[in-house]
């Protein structure tokens, strides 16, 4: 029943109103003691030193100081009406203010003026030391010891509504004080094994707690915050995995069994390059998922330019050899278009009849196409999420690739599981880079092959970050590049407020590209989302066979599009990019043979977050890395992709700082379920008690994927 006491509802505490009740609801989701004791501080202060006045070099440090109050006035009327204390230790003098005035306050300046412990933080004001709300200590109450000990001092987030109900984080720190010091005599249940917290060094969950609220120093601290975020990053993982576990049980799979005639036949005398060593792993572990007779689920990760799309193919040969017809699905026309050109090409000299299907099929060959799907002659079909309609019908689908997944919607990709009686197998491409600490934890039911080797030869792109007064040299060059042969995309931001003028700018800098390569020995031509499909189809052709050298356009060619004949990519703006943006249009270019070059174009006026970014693109080309940066930079709920997915909130660990906890508490968990899957066993009872609660509250991300 111990358990229990921690369920109690916060209004029980000592120190807690009606008021507070609902203020601790509201503002911090705290219901219970449980709640209260997992509201953490962000920060200790160090009360264990005390500091001289002439210490004090910078504003802001929680400091600690003891002197002697030598006198206080209250000053100013009315709602300016405050009080104001000097303070002196013999090295200096700060000035104690309190905005507003009350007994208590005037009470203990009277009593106590000799040898007191003030606690808080110094500011500058009218070139002198001042400190707002100061903490002032008893000097008689560290010798009764009548709390718990406080060398380190907790720091607890809070807001305004809070504060005006006394909870800052003072306040805060008086409530955890009390529940613990209730709590010093009772037992807090353990949430891991013993085994785990032997084989680990864990610090009990009881000693934990305590410890992370007041650390008695800071080996404790830290050990606390380890067991801690262990326990969080460790249910994570073996919920996904036991997430995981139930799906693979319930979906039988088609069974991919032999690599036949279309796939042999395609790899000797089609395929023009060796694959690289990453391509083949990746179709290796392909085959051994999509020949286990579950389905698959299976998320594949690869730089821009790795080539995703020939793997992809590869597999959608196994598929038909053994029978079973495939799509592939494109989160734009233009990318479905340049796939579906592209794979048939590729296939031309085989019998592999392929199908585009997109919201501009007409008609007539849409009729056609919905033929050939049922009656089996059509064994690929490429298109947008035209092919997810409900009159899309196969007579035997095996397996869907989604292209750049993160551009569809979940309900789009669940309707691809509604095309055969038995689910196809899914294969999610994405060039997104999830750092891996994020895949497995947002993906964490999914298998994740990854890329990470870029084909042979590449040289890697160099960027260069110019600003406007540069712009001729940039002219200079693009000039070099063109006549050499080269091709150049110039890209402008569109964002939906100003989409008008947005345009505008588009429209000048492609006059102005105009102007600077006139025809007839120059052409430049120019895309944007507001154009119909023809044109936009038109122009990317005509850029595509070369007859453009310079494509000015908006973010339209973003995905997927692959010219291998253009060299430089310049992006206008380009503070205006998010991070994962600007590494997907770096990766337009780089994909032939010719050196390659990114330009990034911007003004003078830059947020630090956007010098940062401008940064990070001219260090490195590893898409990787650039996940990684942009993931501090951001932080993870703002990564594509990762919004529904809910298991972001961690308490205490961090995806970013906590990425070796994050692998090493993933084989743990992985391990667990592999001796014990349904955690029967008496030493896996804890566990069992606790995973249950969790996924109670659980969406089933495999389920959507
Ligand atoms: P992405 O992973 O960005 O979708 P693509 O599949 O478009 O990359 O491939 C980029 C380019 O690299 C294409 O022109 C493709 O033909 C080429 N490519 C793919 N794999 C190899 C390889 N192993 N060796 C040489 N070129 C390759
Ligand atoms: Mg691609």
């Amino acid at each position: 029943m111990a358990n229990d006491y921690l369920q109690t509802p916060i209004e029980f505490l000592k120190g807690v109103g009606p008021q507070r009740v609902k203020v601790l609801q509201r503002e911090f989701n705290i219901f219970t003691f449980s709640d209260l004791l997992y509201y953490f501080p962000f920060r200790h202060v160090d009360k264990a030193t005390i500091y001289k006045v002439s210490d004090i070099q910078t504003e802001g440090n929680y400091m600690q100081f003891r002197g002697d109050i030598t006198g206080y006035q209250i000053l100013g009327e009315g709602r300016s009406k405050r009080i104001a204390a000097q303070f002196t230790d013999g090295t200096g003098t700060i000035e104690l203010v309190w905005f507003s005035t009350s007994k208590w306050i005037e009470d203990m300046l009277a009593k106590w003026h000799h040898n007191v412990l003030i606690f808080g933080r110094p500011t500058l004001f009218n070139h002198r030391w001042s400190m707002s709300h100061p903490e002032i200590i008893d000097p008689n109450a560290e010798q009764r010891g009548n709390t718990i000990t406080q060398h380190f001092f907790p720091l607890y987030n809070t807001s305004d509504k809070a504060k005006k109900a006394g909870l800052d984080t003072k306040g805060m720190a008086k409530l955890t004080a009390a529940l613990l010091l209730d709590l010093r005599q009772r037992m807090i249940p353990e949430t891991l094994s013993s085994e785990i917290i032997e084989n680990h060094h864990l610090l009990s969950l009881k000693e934990a707690l305590f410890q992370i609220h007041y650390p008695e120093n800071q080996d404790l601290l830290t050990r606390a915050t380890i067991r801690l975020k262990f326990e969080e990053l460790f249910y994570t993982q073996l919920k996904l995995l036991k997430l995981k576990l139930l799906t693979e049980r319930k979906l039988r799979g088609h069974i991919f069994a032999r690599v036949g005639e279309s796939f042999n036949y395609f790899y000797h005398h089609c395929l023009k390059f060796e694959l690289t060593g990453a391509q083949k792993r990746v179709i290796k572990e392909i085959r051994a998922d999509m020949g286990s007779g579950r389905q698959m689920n299976r998320l594949l990760q690869g730089d821009v330019g790795s080539g995703k799309t020939i793997t992809a193919l590869l597999v959608m040969l196994i598929a038909n050899d053994n029978g079973f017809q495939s799509c592939l699905m494109a989160p734009t026309e233009i990318l479905a278009q340049q796939h579906y050109e592209n794979i048939a090409r590729q296939l031309s000299g085989m019998d592999v009849k392929v199908a585009l299907l997109t919201g501009s099929t007409k008609t007539a060959d849409r009729k056609a196409i919905h033929e050939g799907l049922m009656d089996g002659s059509i064994r690929i079909l490429i298109g947008t999420h035209a092919l997810i309609e409900n009159d899309v019908q196969f007579q035997n689908l095996g397996l869907a690739v989604i292209d750049e997944q993160h551009r569809f919607g979940v309900e789009q990709r669940a309707k691809l599981w509604k095309k055969n009686t038995t689910p196809p197998h899914i294969l999610v491409m994405t060039a997104t880079p999830i750092p891996r600490t994020l895949a497995m934890t947002v993906y964490g039911d999914l298998d994740v092959s990854v890329i990470d080797e870029l084909p042979k030869g590449r040289k890697p792109i160099i960027t260069k970050h110019l600003y406007e007064q540069d712009r001729n040299k940039m002219f200079y060059f693009l000039r070099q590049q063109v006549d050499a042969g080269r091709q150049v995309f110039v890209v402008y931001p569109l964002i939906q407020e100003s989409e008008k003028m947005d345009l505008l700018d588009l429209q000048a800098g492609f006059e102005a590209m105009s102007r600077a390569f006139p025809l007839p020995r120059y052409a430049v031509g120019m895309v944007h989302g507001k154009m119909k499909n023809e044109v936009k189809d038109f122009e990317m052709q005509r850029f595509s066979r070369g007859e453009t050298c310079i494509l000015v356009s908006t973010t339209v060619i973003e995905v997927g599009i692959d010219i291998p004949n253009a060299t430089v990519m310049v992006i206008e703006n380009a503070e205006r990019f998010g991070l994962s943006q600007l590494h997907q249009l770096r990766g337009r270019v780089g994909r032939g043979g010719e050196q390659s070059y990114c330009i990034l174009m911007s003004g003078h006026k830059l947020s630090s977050d956007g010098k940062q970014r401008l940064d990070a693109m001219v260090a490195t080309t590893d898409g990787f890395e650039i996940a990684n940066f942009d993931l501090k930079l951001r932080g993870p709920g703002d990564l594509q992709g990762t919004q529904q997915s809910g298991v972001l909130d961690f308490k205490i660990a961090d995806l970013v700082k906590d990425e070796k906890l994050v692998g090493y508490t993933r084989d743990l968990a992985k391990a667990v379920l592999e001796k014990d899957p349904n955690l029967s066993s008496p030493e896996n009872q804890t566990l069992a008690i606790n995973l249950q609660k969790l996924m109670k509250r659980e969406k089933f991300w495999g389920l959507i994927s």
